[in-house]
């Protein structure tokens, strides 16, 4: 419809095309107004040339554009032929040190991870290439486009700013040199007039808002009065939307509806209808009618034709100007001084500040082109850059407030060049400076986030669609936040410091709306209605994590800075809290004989927050007066007689407390939002300015209070003041009915304190905190994740904190921590933990989750047994605090401290009842032994004349005051060392005593008494020692039965489990074993094995029985039993072809019966080998079938089988199969008459055969005649010259049962309809012929893979091969007895006129358009139908044997025609020998037959070599096939790899070794059938060099060459463009691993249409390149992908390894990659075996979202 309206092409008007540039810039020249006059000649011309119908003409516009509009401009620039002006230009010029290059979408970029000075900082790949960080860590990515490289950029860099390439400009570089001095003083001031107007014409007209009026300047005379309508796109409505409302509203097809919908989101904007107004306003109010319904409608203008015309030109002029600026640094930086030249209405009016304050007004297209011209213009001179930063800064708010009411993504806004500026040290200050940046950036972001609370707080509770999307438009202010922190000044001027505390002032005015936000009140009773939001509030804090942590570094920097900061955090947390303590009484706590004032406040009662940054802030500058000593240093400058540690730690134990009811359960009705925020506060993106904070808070608040004090304070938030200060509590509980629910939680509360004990006292791993450094700290990470178990060295990078420059820290420690330990075939390299690290292990470690504690609890006791030490896991020695922090440790042996240990130890000794709980005293132990350790070390450590005052060892001798006249806890703990319920503590109760009595000792180190207490303790010890070895053998016996347990356990599994595939196959080798050695056992002498032919090496018949693996019952293989079969898979294959472009038209009259000698399509089976009953087979298929047709009906659900296409799981090994094949017994034996005496040979065996194919003729064609009686037919029979003793009227019977019978046609039929992808028909007179080519090419496939892994033919062949070559074999020998005599007798004299000639077949193929092997084993297997009606005692042996080497001698003929025999020179000296002699006679002779034709050749060595080599698969597939055929044993020497075994095959085939004699000794009837086939016509043409033709022997093929290195295939893919949508670049390149095609996929761009339906470019590629299944590697993704069929894939793991043994699915991580030949052999071996397809089935049973994926999409 719509295209009956479009106009024509417009024909080119022909005054264009005489325009004469040269003329035109001369009237310029000569002009007074140039700007008049230039004006006018656009207003002229634009709107010729541009855009005059429906759809643009690129080339010819630009032909015009360039001819009419540019040309005269170069000229006016150059003032001559710009052909010669440019060149000139561009030699005065000195090239630049900047690369700047600016990356297409998909392009690599390389960041050093050593030397960036930030992760923004990248090289493009050449650049990088020729750089020194080739050799460093770096990171590679692909670039979404825009932004360019940063090579040359000195401020980039730490080390190496230049490559190579762009180093060799930098000796000239001198400072602020004025790059216009090298232009001559005229052109200058032409490029100044022309760039001033243009560029000013280009903003103009691009910002133009006006729909149908031109600005007056270039309005025309006489206006036409056509239209566009315009549709613009936007990133709310869907690609589907808008293609379904085009169809609708402009009535086009879908396909160019597709083409309007990826030019609308490529460029920005289309027009999609051209006409008059009326026309095009109809088809606006359409598109809006139909897009409104829910969202905003698609923008649509109806626009006047001319004014698209100049806005399309003003595209053109900015790419333009681009490239005119490339000639000269001096043209560029006209252009620069153009853009920022204030305009006439004064600030923020240049050009430049013009286009950047409309950025959100103009469409995408536009914006990409002039962010391009500013990036290669303004970034590239570094002085402008500078004013253009100013001009950015100044212009920043209202950029932003554009960016948050435009709907594009940042990547298409002006206000992602922030990272150009931001990043830059030097401009990143001055912006801060000189336009307060830092200020600018967090106000700004505060005006965008307008919901507040009462308090002020940020509020999210409404969180609506619309928020949510500014929400994260607001966040990238977060980022240019970043970009400005993200490198540290290394000095401050008072300037700095001033701007910089005010952007703090600001930050902390952000940082105090979160603080306290989202409170949360605790459910009880009802559960909660509604989730509350809470992920707004942790994006912001996730986002703001580094900010945090790069503002806490500034101040690091400078002790003035530091110490104002902290004086302003503090001033702002005190208002946040100011008030806390007024309102209610405080309540007096007392315990022990202290006491202390606290307020009312329950946290299970009353608002709690887990939001506040404003305390976690001022804990980290209170750790940074510690580590940078300002603290000791200026004391007077610091607040801290204002500090009130209450205050400060009230908040943070708020949160603690909160985590601990919530996992004491006391949280459950507040639901999972609740659960969420508390694994995000612990969660390695938050903890470090959450969690880890918090702690800090409560050890700086600790370390200034009394330490009774403030135990009391934690009880009671931890509302276990009252158990605690009731004497008798545990005894209480026993007595009382208490809620079972109430005593747990109790006790997980009392363990979660103790816990929080341990932590403050064990945390001191941040500098600052405690004496450490912070490769101190990254080691303890480290250890402690690789404590749980080994990981990947990507495992360990999720669990460690990244900083803003995506670093952990780990490589550098990692070394000294752990051993790395590489990966095999699959998996992955790991870090296992160093041994003499495990004893840093602490089972307390503050980021262990509760599931990684178990496991980390769990892994160190079992080490700890393999090494046969005690279990006991004692506190890990700390470092020492700092002084700021020292007075911690005292809280461990603080009088509340002591009374709640002995409480606990109370409750555990008088067990009875449920007051305590194991984890408890565990808790408790490691409390007391962190003490122990603690008084230890400041034992050892002690200066002379110090006293030590940690006196724990001392405390605990002594009995307790409360409860009265209680045991002391040593006391205790020795009563509890011998208490059978605490088995697994005893261990570290006896680490206790000994520590303690070591402290005991080292502190009455002279004291005389030791010496007997030491007896004491060794007698004691001894004892204990016996008892320990008792436990320990009896712990050693059990350990032992475990893991024999757990390996049977596993072995059973692993049965199934495809990983350990070859393992499975073993197994299953060995179940099926009972006839594979039957098969290969040495039964016949070994004297030599003939395998065909009269002198046939004669077996014992062999009995051979098989379990079904469906009922278990064992069967003997017998003719007239029941069909015993195999699990099959039937597929089309091109694993052979050396023809990829050849397809079969119509299979429904493709004659298959000669395969072509390209092999380019085959049918291949493959068989897992499990036996099963047809029978049972047949019931479990058809319950399979029933099953699956009923779950899809109800599911609509795919599986990852095919039941329609009947195909099924093997029941045992899941392996995917479409049929089954037979199990027969060698089918020879059955029809062979087995008499020798008196055989033809061959001449006669062939005159025989003719003569019977000679009456079978006549036959048939008396039988085509229709007789009227049939009477008559039978006098003819009579009349016929019959051979002697050929019957054929006889018919023999088939001596299968039914179930065999039924059972060949099955596979048959299978085998016909895969292999042709027809329906099925069993009658089809191409069924036997598929059946004989499947069993050919089978054969083929495996000969190729023994022989590329230089394999021996007869070597132990993995069972399942063994088991399928021999049923397949035997099946297809079979198989004449179920199809039509007549017809498989056809195809017999049809195959055999191909080398006999026969009047009768005009048409067949020449010998060099056959495959001999698929031609041999044709013959030989039709050869029966024939046979059986002869009775002159010919035997099918003979037959078998004189086909044999008609084929061998047609293949040797083959050979010698296509061999290149070229090295004459390489002639051996010695004598020539029998063979070289003969072949050089067969050579002459055929040369002779071909009139000369072929080149002379002198000696025969070269000849005899080709023959040798070329002939080698053909034997070896023939002894294969003839094994299985005849079942005669493989000569041992053919079992092992070795030398070539010519001869062996030879003696095996029944064939001389010089096999040229097969010529000689039938020399009457070979030099007439060699003739015969020289004559051919083909022959002919490919002697006369007209054709090509196959030579042998054919080469494996392989799958394509891979780089070693990933990038460059990432380089490679970045340059591909789709080839059917004009140059764009594709999104989803996926290169064919088969022949290399790389195809655009998964886009509508390239969807082709296949049987009907649309398909992905893969999908279709699959069908011509590997009939069906094909192998790609989708480059952006990194990862393999098989397609098989429309609805099969999986994704499969990549050949690319990074250097530590992992692949990088999706490039997430962006380590280098690089090709591992082991795994890419393993795919490519996959691909070989015809097991892709398999693979993909065991993928998807494995993952069952694989098979929802629209595979045919791709
Ligand atoms: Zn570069
Ligand atoms: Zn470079
Ligand atoms: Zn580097
Ligand atoms: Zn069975
Ligand atoms: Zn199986
Ligand atoms: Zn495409
Ligand atoms: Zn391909």
């Amino acid at each position: 419809m719509a295209s009956e309206l479009e106009p024509e092409v417009p024909a080119i008007d022909q005054s264009l095309l005489e325009c004469s540039a040269e003329e035109t810039a001369g009237k310029w020249l000569q002009s007074t107004d140039l700007t008049r006059e230039v004006y006018q000649h656009l207003a002229h011309y634009v709107p010729k040339i541009y855009c005059r119908g429906p759809n643009p003409f690129p080339q010819r516009e630009d032909m015009l554009a360039q001819l009419v509009l540019l040309g005269p401009m170069e000229w006016y620039i150059c003032g001559e032929d710009p052909a010669f002006g440019f060149p000139k230009l561009e030699q005065a010029n000195k090239p630049s040190h900047l690369c700047g290059r600016v990356f297409k979408v998909g392009e690599p970029t390389y960041s050093c991870r050593d030397c960036a000075v930030d992760p923004t900082c990248v090289l493009c790949m050449e650049c990088f290439l020729g750089s020194i960080h080739r050799d460093h860590r770096y990171r590679m990515t692909t670039s979404g486009g825009g932004g360019f490289c940063d090579c040359g950029d000195i401020e980039a860099w730490k080390e190496g700013p230049y490559c190579e390439k762009h180093k060799l400009n930098t000796s000239e570089i001198e400072e602020e040199e004025d790059p216009l001095i090298h232009l001559p003083e005229d052109v200058i001031t032409r490029t100044y007039n022309i760039f001033a107007i243009m560029f000013h014409y280009a903003v103009e007209i691009l910002t133009w808002e006006k729909e149908s009026e031109l600005p007056a300047d270039l309005e025309m005379v006489e206006k036409t009065d056509t239209y566009y309508c315009m549709l613009f796109n936007d990133e709310v409505h869907t690609y589907e939307q808008v293609i379904y409302t085009l169809q609708k509203a402009v009535n086009c097809t879908q396909k160019e509806a597709i083409g309007f919908a990826t030019t609308v989101d490529r460029d920005g904007r289309r027009s999609v209808r051209y006409g008059d107004f009326a026309y095009c306003e109809q088809a606006k109010s359409v598109i809006v009618r139909n897009t409104s319904r829910q969202t905003k409608p698609l923008k649509v203008q109806v626009m006047h034709s001319s004014i698209v015309a100049h806005q399309n030109f003003g595209l053109k002029l900015l790419s333009w100007l681009g490239s005119i600026i490339g000639y000269s640094d001096g043209l560029r930086r006209i252009l620069c001084q153009v853009g920022l030249q204030e305009g006439p209405d004064g600030e923020n009016s240049s050009l430049v500040d013009r286009l950047m304050l409309n950025d959100s007004k103009l469409w995408k297209g536009a914006r990409s082109m002039y962010h391009q011209l500013f990036m290669s213009s303004l970034l590239m001179d570094l002085k402008y850059k500078k004013l253009f930063a100013v001009r950015f800064a100044k212009n920043y708010q209202q950029m932003q407030r554009d960016f948050m009411e435009d709907d594009h993504e940042r990547a298409v806004s002006v206000t992602a060049l922030s990272v150009q500026f931001f990043t830059a040290p030097t401009l990143a200050r001055m912006l801060i400076t000189e336009e307060n940046l830092l200020t600018i950036i967090i106000k700004t972001f505060m005006d965008h986030l307008r919901h507040r609370d009462a308090q002020g707080r940020f509020q999210f509770e409404r969180y609506t669609a619309l928020q949510a999307f500014k929400f994260r438009r607001v966040q990238s202010l977060i980022l240019d936040l970043k970009y400005v922190l993200i490198s540290k000044p290394t000095e401050w001027s008072d300037d700095l410091r001033q701007k910089f505390l005010e952007g703090f002032d600001a930050f902390l005015e952000l940082l105090k709306c979160m603080q306290g936000m989202d409170p949360v009140t605790r459910q009880v009773g009802q559960h909660i209605e509604m989730e509350p939001e809470w992920e707004a509030a942790f994006t912001l804090q996730m986002k703001l994590t580094h900010v945090i942590s790069m503002m806490q570094d500034w101040c690091a920097l400078d002790e003035k800075v530091l110490i104002e900061a902290y004086k302003k955090c503090l001033a702002v947390l005190m208002q946040c809290h100011g008030g806390f303590t007024d309102g209610e009484q405080p309540v007096t706590l007392s315990i022990c004989g202290h006491s202390v004032e606290t307020i009312r406040y329950c946290v299970s009662q009353e608002k709690v927050s887990i939001h506040l940054p404003i305390s976690r802030l001022l804990a980290g500058l209170h750790v940074l007066l510690s580590k940078s000593e300002v603290a000791y240093k200026f004391p007077e400058l610091l607040p801290l007689s204002e500090l009130s540690p209450p205050m400060l730690i009230e908040h943070p134990l708020r949160c603690l407390v909160l985590c601990a009811q919530v996992h004491a359960g006391m949280w459950r009705r507040n639901g999972f939002s609740l659960v969420n925020q508390i694994y995000y506060y612990h969660n390695v993106k938050c903890r470090r300015e959450m969690f880890d904070k918090d702690i800090i808070m409560l050890q700086t608040g600790v370390s200034m209070m009394d330490p009774n004090h403030f135990l009391m304070i934690m009880l009671s938030r931890f509302e276990l003041y009252q158990i605690f200060s009731t004497p008798d509590y545990g005894k209480r509980l026993s007595s009382e009915i208490t809620h079972k629910d109430v005593v747990q939680q109790n006790n997980t509360l009392i363990e979660e304190m103790l816990y929080l004990i341990i932590m403050l006292v064990g945390e001191r791993f941040s500098p600052g905190v405690g004496q450490v450094n912070a490769t101190d700290e990254i080691k303890r990470e480290i250890i402690h994740q690789l404590c749980i178990k080994p990981m990947a060295h990507s495992e360990l990078v999720k669990s460690l904190p990244e900083d803003e420059n995506k670093e952990t820290g780990m490589e550098s420690v990692i070394e000294a921590v752990a051993h790395f330990k590489k990966p095999g075939l699959t998996g992955r390299g790991m870090y296992e933990l160093k041994p003499e690290c495990a004893k840093e292990f602490n089972l307390y470690f503050y980021h262990f989750s509760r599931a990684e504690q178990s496991k980390a609890e769990e892994a160190q006791r079992k080490l700890k047994r393999q090494n046969r030490e005690d279990t006991a896991l004692p506190p890990p020695v700390l470092p020492p605090f700092c002084p700021l922090f020292a007075s911690l440790v005292n809280i461990l042996q603080s009088d509340v401290m002591l009374y709640i240990i002995r409480t606990i130890l109370h409750w555990a000794v008088e067990h009875n009842g449920y007051a305590w709980s194991e984890s408890m005293l565990q808790r408790v132990l490691h409390l007391i032994g962190m003490a122990l350790q603690e008084e230890k070390q400041h034992l050892e450590n002690v200066m002379e004349e110090h006293v030590v005052t940690f006196t724990f060892a001392q405390k605990i001798s002594k009995p307790g005051e409360a409860p009265n006249n209680s045991p002391s806890i040593l006391a205790m703990l020795e009563t509890l060392q011998n208490a059978p319920y605490l088995e697994v503590h005893k261990d570290m109760i006896r680490w206790i005593l000994k520590t303690f009595n070591a402290i005991k000792k080292m502190r009455e180190s002279s004291s005389a008494s030791s010496v007997a207490e030491a007896e004491g303790t060794i007698t004691e010890e001894s004892s204990r020692d016996k008892d320990k070895a008792e436990r320990k053998r009896k712990a050693e016996i059990a350990r032992l039965r475990r893991e024999k347990v757990m390996a049977q356990m596993s072995e059973m599994q692993r049965n199934f489990i495809d990983e350990n595939k070859d393992l499975f196959q073993q197994t299953v080798a060995e179940e099926a074993s009972n006839f594979a050695v039957l098969d290969n056992s040495p039964m016949v002498s070994d004297t030599t094995l003939t395998a065909l032919g009269p002198a046939q090496t004669q077996v014992p018949k062999q009995r051979q029985f098989v379990t079904c693996i469906l009922c278990q019952e064992e069967q003997e293989v017998k003719v007239e039993s029941k069909a015993m079969v195999l699990a099959a898979f039937v597929q089309r294959s091109t694993v052979l072809s050396k023809n990829r472009n050849k397809v079969i038209q119509d299979p429904e009259k493709y004659d298959p019966l000669f395969m072509h000698p390209d092999l380019s399509c085959g049918t291949h089976t493959g068989s897992c080998g499990h036996v099963m009953h047809a029978h049972c087979w047949q019931r479990y298929f058809d319950s399979v079938q029933a099953k699956e047709q009923r779950r899809q009906q109800r599911l609509r659900l795919h599986t990852s089988y095919d039941v329609e296409n009947g195909e099924f799981l093997c029941p045992l090994c899941e392996c995917l199969s479409n049929t089954v094949i037979p199990l027969l017994l060698p089918p020879r034996n059955i029809f062979n008459k087995l008499n020798f005496s008196d055989q033809p040979n061959l001449t006669q065996w062939i005159r025989t055969i003719s003569q019977q194919i000679k009456a079978l003729q006549i036959l048939r064609k008396e039988e085509s005649i229709p007789n009227i009686a049939s009477s008559k037919n039978s006098e003819n029979m009579d009349e016929l010259q019959l051979p002697e003793g050929f019957r054929p009227d006889f018919h023999p019977k088939n001596p299968y049962s039914d179930s065999i019978k039924e059972m060949l046609t099955t596979f048959g039929t299978a085998t016909y309809k895969v292999g042709l992808k027809v329906h099925p028909n069993e009658e089809d007179p191409r069924v036997p012929i598929m059946c004989w080519g499947s069993c050919a090419y089978t054969i083929q496939s495996i000969e190729r893979i023994l022989s590329d892994e230089d394999k021996p033919l007869f070597g132990p062949l993995p069972c399942r091969l063994d088991d399928c070559l021999r049923s397949l074999t035997r099946f297809a020998a079979a198989h004449w007895t179920v199809a039509l005599l007549s017809v498989v007798q056809g195809h017999f004299c049809k195959l055999f006129a191909s080398l006999v000639p026969n009047d009768n077949y005009g048409d067949l193929p020449c010998i060099l358009d056959i495959d001999m092997f698929h031609l041999l084993v044709g013959l030989v297997l039709a050869f029966p139908a024939l046979q059986c009606q002869d009775f002159s005692g010919i035997s099918l042996g003979t037959g078998d044997l004189h086909i044999f080497h008609l084929v061998t001698m047609a293949h040797i003929i083959q050979i010698l025609l296509t061999s290149c025999t070229e090295e004459n020179g390489m002639d051996q000296e010695t004598p020539a020998g029998e063979e070289e002699l003969a072949v050089l006679a067969l050579y002459k002779t055929l040369r002779q037959c071909t009139g000369s034709a072929l080149k002379e050749i002198p000696s025969g060595w070269h000849l005899w070599r080709s023959v040798r080599a070329g002939i080698m698969p053909f034997l070896k597939c023939s002894a294969l096939f003839f094994h299985y055929l005849n079942g005669v044993p493989s000569p041992p020497e053919i079992q092992v790899s070795g030398t070539s075994h010519f001869e062996h095959l030879c003696n095996y085939l029944s064939l001389p070794n010089n096999l040229i004699c097969l010529f000689q000794e039938n020399s009457e009837i070979t030099k007439l059938l060699v003739e015969s086939w020289c004559q051919h016509i083909e022959v002919k043409r490919y002697l006369e060099g007209e054709r090509d033709a196959i030579s042998y022997p054919r080469e494996s093929n392989k799958l394509i060459d891979l780089p070693e290195d990933y990038s460059s295939l990432i380089n490679q893919a970045s340059n591909f463009s789709c080839p059917k949508s004009g140059g764009d670049k594709s999104r989803t390149p996926t290169l064919c691993l088969v022949c290399g095609t790389l195809l655009c996929s998964q886009s509508y761009c390239c969807q082709a249409e296949l049987d009907g339906e649309d398909v992905g470019a893969c999908t279709a590629h699959t069908y011509s390149c590997g009939s069906g299944v094909c192998i790609f590697l989708r480059v952006r993704e990194c990862q393999v992908l098989f397609l098989a069929g429309r609805t099969k894939g999986c994704f499969y793991s990549p050949p690319y390894l990074d250097d530590y043994g992992e692949t990088d699915q999706l490039l997430r991580r962006g380590n280098p990659l690089h090709l591992c030949k082991e795994r890419f052999k393993k795919i490519q071996k996959l691909w070989h075996q015809h097991s892709i397809t398999e693979e993909i089935g065991h993928a998807q049973e494995a993952n069952q979202t694989l098979v929802g994926i629209d595979w045919q999409h791709l």
